[in-house]
């Protein structure tokens, strides 16, 4: 357990080193993670590897720990039942979200004490999964989606996890009631709001005003741009820098698509390896200037691997012995 919230952190103005891909990496190290995948609809993703690979894991969150992580992401992106379901998972859903969480307190104890897990918790995502557009909150019914939210939040704080991070929640309407839902465990609760634009909105046209004026009042500690494309973040950070006052954060996506062995589908490049579109060292200059923009939370999403993670790392470390982050 770490001797300081991560909360505390935060309000001292430090900026704290986040994780990087975890999904893409398990699949880059050989993992299957394409169960129930058809066509260009990806099932539950890296969601079994907690029990099916666990060793593995454990051994992604330890290497970004390793090179100085200051915050992991648990492997609990899809470990829902909404995601399992499809193949015919969606009863031990809980066993694979516990194994998610634990796992990632298993890295955290083993390799550095001090370092923070973000139960990371992905929106059901249901107008992608059926093609049927409307958020998740219209399509399931608030109720239910609340309930998903907020069981996997109560799962995962059994676990040990220190914040609560719905991450991949497309709608500002969705966000709310994401970050409403995961707060009932008692956690901070973060948010990873993904696909930013270069008009500096959400993929779907949201701005980063509405989105802070209807989080205005609700349990959110942090916001962070995700999975988006490293020049995208550029544009829409300083937005989000204007609108919301608490911490704001970036993990970018650098080029990822997961069906590319099996599907073929145009995501975001041909293939996980090839695809990166930006070198650990560029991708630390990004982190250089989301810093300077006021970013306290800095890693990577998709495609993203543990040389991303070590290049930003030292960016992290000069921006702290900068001065950013010293106690107020
Ligand atoms: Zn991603």
């Amino acid at each position: 357990m770490p001797t300081r919230s991560v909360t505390e952190r935060l309000r001292a103005g430090e900026v704290l080193l986040m994780d990087g891909g975890t999904g893409s990496e398990l699949q880059r190290r050989g993992v299957a993670v394409l169960l129930g995948s058809r066509g260009d609809k990806l099932g539950p993703w890296s969601a079994t590897a907690n029990l099916d690979a666990a060793d593995v894991v454990q051994q992604v969150h330890q290497d970004y720990l390793r090179v100085g992580a200051d915050i992991i992401i648990s492997n609990n992106f899809r470990t829902t039942r909404t995601r399992l379901a499809p193949v015919a998972l969606g009863d031990r859903w809980t066993e694979y979200a516990r194994a998610g969480g634990q796992l990632a307190v298993r890295a955290r104890n083993a390799i550095n004490p001090e370092a923070y897990v973000a139960g990371g918790m992905a929106a059901p995502g249901l107008g992608m999964l059926y093609d049927r557009p409307g958020t998740d909150v219209e399509i399931m019914g608030e109720p239910e989606y609340r309930r998903e939210f907020a069981e996997h939040s109560r799962v995962l704080a059994e676990t040990g996890v220190d914040v609560m991070l719905p991450e991949f929640v497309n709608f500002i309407q969705d966000c709310v009631a994401a970050v409403d839902a995961c707060a009932e465990a008692g956690r901070p609760v973060w948010l990873g709001v993904p696909w930013v634009t270069m008009d500096g909105t959400t993929r779907n046209g949201e701005t980063m005003e509405d989105l802070a004026t209807a989080l205005s009042g609700h349990p959110v500690e942090a916001v962070l741009l995700m999975c988006s494309r490293p020049e995208a973040i550029s544009v829409t950070l300083p937005r989000l820098r204007q609108a919301f006052g608490g911490p704001i954060g970036a993990y970018p996506n650098v080029g990822y698509n997961p069906m590319a062995p099996v599907g073929g589908r145009v995501h975001l490049g041909p293939d996980i390896i090839s695809a990166q579109a930006h070198s650990p060292s560029r991708l630390a200059e990004f982190a250089r200037e989301w810093i300077e923009m006021g970013a306290q939370i800095v890693g990577g999403c998709c495609a993203t691997g543990p040389e991303h993670i070590m290049a930003m790392s030292a960016v992290v470390r000069s921006a702290r012995g900068r001065g950013r982050g010293r106690d107020a």
